[in-house]
């Protein structure tokens, strides 16, 4: 196994209503999904901060995936919450409500043996905070970045000194055409990779996913389900899926980079199909090998 995968993100109680549900004050956050994504392919150290009232039950649950919590920060006060709803049709959330709590004054604090990460994930969180953690560590092999709406209209100029500094960017298409300033994604891709990251990741909810870079495009679809209950997650599992195979193989070409896409693109497909990060709790490499081969026979085509 190759190097170590670090992630600094949020750790959050949501609340969650779609068509097919609803769900109060259950384990999300970045963080979260994330770390527990990228720990069926990789060993993974997590930053982040939650409050007095976060249940040992879910600490214990990320410490039974073998995330190591050393850089998990427990302080007083209440845990990060969000509140989001979904129309009829999935693809973007609306956020009704976000409450920073301990976030709102958090410092990470990197352990000593936190300091020399292979590979870095910047997950969902003020982009402040995310440079931060960047400047404290030393340069990793790979820097990938998140972010969404409520930081793009907020913090915008900070969020263009992070990204600045990172090589891969992942962002579904509304936060895409929010940033880059054009409805056109192909245009967004051009303005965001001349301001720094060197690929762009745009994820597109049920139609799957873009790669730009300077030299290429790829394009994967998401899997049809027959079931989906909850997108929310759906995108830092994404991610976590694609670093922590990426972390696992240490294989950064263009090839190495698009079958890390399908492995992310697997891991959302379980994410979305119940609420909070239910499906990943009895999920087995089995399942996501089975499933890497019918995304293969899902977009196999013979040339004439
Ligand atoms: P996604 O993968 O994009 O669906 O991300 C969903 C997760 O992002 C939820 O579990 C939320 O707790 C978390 N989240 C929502 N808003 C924010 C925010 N402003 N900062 C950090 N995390 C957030």
């Amino acid at each position: 196994m190759m190097g170590k995968l670090l992630v600094v993100g949020s750790m959050a109680f949501d609340s969650v209503r779609t068509p097919f549900g609803e769900a109060s004050d259950v384990l999300g956050g970045s963080a979260t999904y994330f770390s527990t994504a990228a720990s069926f392919f990789t060993g993974v150290e997590l930053i982040a901060v939650v409050g007095e009232d976060f249940p040992e039950q879910h600490v214990d649950f990320l410490r039974s995936r073998g995330i190591d919590l050393e850089g998990l920060e427990r302080r007083k006060g209440k845990t990060f919450r969000w509140k989001g709803e979904y129309s009829y049709q999935l693809n973007e959330a609306q956020t009704l409500e976000t409450h920073l709590n301990v976030l709102e004054t958090f410092r990470p604090h990197i352990p000593d043996q936190y300091r020399t990460p292979q590979m870095l994930f910047l997950g969902n969180i003020d982009p402040e905070l995310q440079l931060d953690v960047l400047e404290k560590v030393e340069r990793p092999r790979i820097v990938a970045c998140d972010t969404m709406n409520f930081w793009i209209e907020g913090k915008r100029e900070a969020l263009w000194r992070t990204l600045e500094k990172v090589d891969i960017l992942v962002i579904n298409d509304g936060e895409a055409r929010a940033l880059g300033e054009d409805s056109n994604l192909v245009q967004v891709a051009k303005r965001i990779l001349s301001r720094g990251p060197k690929n762009l990741i745009i994820k597109r909810g049920e139609y799957g996913v873009l790669m730009f870079n300077e030299k290429h495009t790829f394009g994967a679809p998401a899997l049809p389900l027959e079931q989906v209950k909850d997108p929310t997650g759906a995108g830092d599992t994404f991610a976590g899926g694609f670093m922590g195979h990426l972390a696992s193989t240490g294989d950064y070409s263009n090839e190495g980079l698009r079958r890390a896409i399908i492995f992310g693109s697997v891991m959302a497909s379980f994410t979305v199909e119940e609420f909070s990060l239910d499906r990943l709790r009895h999920l087995d490499k089995r399942q996501i090998e089975d499933r890497y081969r019918e995304f293969r026979r899902l977009t196999h085509f013979e040339d004439i």
